[in-house]
């Protein structure tokens, strides 16, 4: 399979490839890992007429982890951020979820940033960006604007994201002490898109209780769903958190669909499950991050 005929543009600086987009328009893509965009291509699903290679611009290559949070460049690759000690350090999530993207060898060419902008319903970053509460940073000609992911994730392959705007990066928040993160997802093969899949974050009181319990669930809605289950939990310790009401929840916050991989109702219940099991391992690594 060939991709449709395109004219090729490589910038190396960020101010280039911005004005180039700005004549471009529609007209024009951006091309970061290409392990989106290449199948994409080739199956004749899109026919930009123009593409913008953004690997030159080597500023964008960057992961800056601060105590407020991860700020992840448009060209860090997906193995860079996982194998980063300092993000990991700062928001575990991020190398939790990446385990599960694809293969190493997709991971060692697709972006974080790229997989955000793709805004498959089915991938692990945009949950986790939106589970955290983070943003998104697009540069244009008429300057720079940054995008909560509640506002950017707006349907399937849908965002916020407008014709001549560049993604230049991606902010991770932090989450306050006696934080835990986990990710759990089921697929047919390892590294194949989810069937379900669930981001948890959970933050404990100095009791141990839990102060506040968030999920962000994937394959199950047209874009990450964030559901806050802290009330379902109430203010105890894992240990004495009724998981079955948690599960029936969840499930019902969420409208799956059927596909060839699964039916909606699996789907539900899948989700349930793994709502329950993200929960309980991010409440343990809280308590485990106190001792
Ligand atoms: P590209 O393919 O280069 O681009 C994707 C889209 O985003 C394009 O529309 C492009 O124009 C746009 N874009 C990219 N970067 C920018 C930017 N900086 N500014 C503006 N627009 C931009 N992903 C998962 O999440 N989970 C999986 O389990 C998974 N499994 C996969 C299995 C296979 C076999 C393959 C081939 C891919 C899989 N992927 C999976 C996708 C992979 O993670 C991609 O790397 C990722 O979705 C896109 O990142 P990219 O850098 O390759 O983007």
């Amino acid at each position: 399979m060939k991709p449709p005929a395109f004219r090729y543009h490589d910038p190396a600086e960020l101010g280039e490839a911005v004005d180039l987009l700005a004549r471009l328009g529609p007209d024009g893509k951006v091309l970061a890992g290409g392990q989106s965009l290449i199948p994409l291509l080739n199956m004749r699903l899109a026919a930009p007429a123009h593409l913008v290679d953004i690997n030159r611009i080597t500023e964008l290559n960057t992961i800056t982890a601060e105590p407020g949070g991860v700020r992840v460049g448009a060209l860090a690759r997906h193995r860079a951020v996982e194998r980063s000690a300092e993000a990991r350090a700062v928001q575990p999530l991020l190398a939790q979820a990446l385990h599960h993207v694809a293969h190493p060898v997709i991971r060692n060419r697709g972006t974080v940033v790229g997989s955000i902008v793709h805004a498959d319903p089915s991938a692990e970053m945009p949950a986790v960006l939106a589970l955290l509460g983070g943003s998104v940073r697009l540069a244009s000609s008429r300057g720079e604007r940054d995008v909560p992911a509640a506002e950017f994730f707006v349907g399937p392959l849908e965002t916020a994201l407008q014709p001549g705007e560049l993604a230049v990066s991606a902010f991770f928040p932090a989450l306050p002490e006696r934080s835990g993160t986990a990710f759990c997802e089921v697929s047919r093969r390892h590294g194949d898109y989810a069937m379900a899949g669930v981001a948890a974050a959970v933050t404990l009181d100095e009791d141990l209780r839990i102060r506040s319990a968030r999920v962000a669930c994937v394959s199950v809605g047209p874009v990450p769903v964030v559901i806050d289950v802290t009330a379902v939990c109430g203010a105890r310790p894992a240990s004495s958190v009724d998981w079955d009401a948690v599960a029936d929840a969840v499930r019902e916050r969420i409208d799956p669909e059927a596909d060839i991989h699964a039916t909606a109702e699996y789907r539900r219940h899948l989700t349930g499950v793994l709502a329950v099991r993200a929960l309980r391992s991010a409440a343990d690594a809280a308590g485990e991050s106190e001792e």
